[in-house]
């Protein structure tokens, strides 16, 4: 039987760390918003719905200006997000009703390819939850309030965790209902949704190996290299 799959688009964060005025999923790059690319490999690839989390203000112009000049039918709808990430995507999720499998992605990741989608497709089907990442190149170090350095844990473990991830939708819905309902503050902060999978579903996740390019847009320096990386790419 046909599964449904379907992609979480997360574009409702506000780019504080980036200290412009446009939030990094809306900025121009070649020609484009960083959004839609990530959105024109979701519409090429196996993903039948395409869900944009956004935030308030940008709900018009999101839909004016990101989806309807361009050709993406995949695109059921243009949401209001939260006030932390993992608000944006139980959001989505609870708009979600009737699906099989979601991938869960940040907008602000623009060269995510069509064939590392379907790649994921695949997998989540046969693993029922799984993430990109890719092996750490530099040493990591734990470090301590006063800025002195804890340990150094062993590199040969150690994945940088990217997106999309992967997971059976009834079981990641679950996985976040749950955290609400034993909302501790005490707990370590939400920064992937393997996080809250692994602790309240408490079934492994598989990790995959991305690419270094699939970059999160997060500081100003990582504009340019976009830029460089757009240079090589062709985006009809
Ligand atoms: O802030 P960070 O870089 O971790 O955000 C990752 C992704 O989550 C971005 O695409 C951002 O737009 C999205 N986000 C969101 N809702 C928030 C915060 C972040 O959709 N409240």
């Amino acid at each position: 039987m046909n599964k449904k799959i379907t992609a979480i688009v997360l574009a409702a964060g506000q780019g504080k760390r980036m200290n412009i005025p446009v939030a990094k999923q809306f900025l121009i790059l070649r020609e484009r918003p960083v959004l839609y690319y990530s959105l024109k490999s979701f519409q090429d690839s196996l993903v039948d719905e395409i869900i944009i989390v956004t935030g308030k203000e940008q709900l018009e112009y999101c839909r004016e200006h990101i989806v309807a000049p361009y050709p993406f039918s995949k695109v059921q709808a243009v949401i209001e997000g939260g006030k932390e990430r993992y608000d944006s995507v139980f959001k989505a999720l609870e708009y979600t009703t009737k699906s099989d499998y979601v991938l869960i992605h940040d907008g602000a990741r623009p060269f995510i390819t069509i064939e590392m989608i379907n790649h994921i497709i695949n997998e989540v089907k046969s693993v029922g939850a799984c993430i990109f990442g890719t092996p750490v190149k530099d040493t990591i170090k734990v470090v301590d309030n006063d800025g002195f350095i804890k340990k150094t844990p062993d590199r040969s473990t150690l994945w940088a965790a990217q997106t999309p991830q992967a997971f059976d939708y009834l079981d990641i819905k679950r996985a976040y209902e749950k955290y609400y309902e034993d909302r501790n503050p005490n707990k370590n902060t939400i920064t992937d949704d393997a996080m809250v999978y692994q602790e309240y579903i408490k079934k492994r996740v598989k990790i995959i190996q991305g690419d270094y390019t699939n970059i999160k847009l997060t500081t100003k320096e990582d504009i340019q290299l976009a830029d460089k990386i757009l240079e090589n790419q062709t985006y009809a």
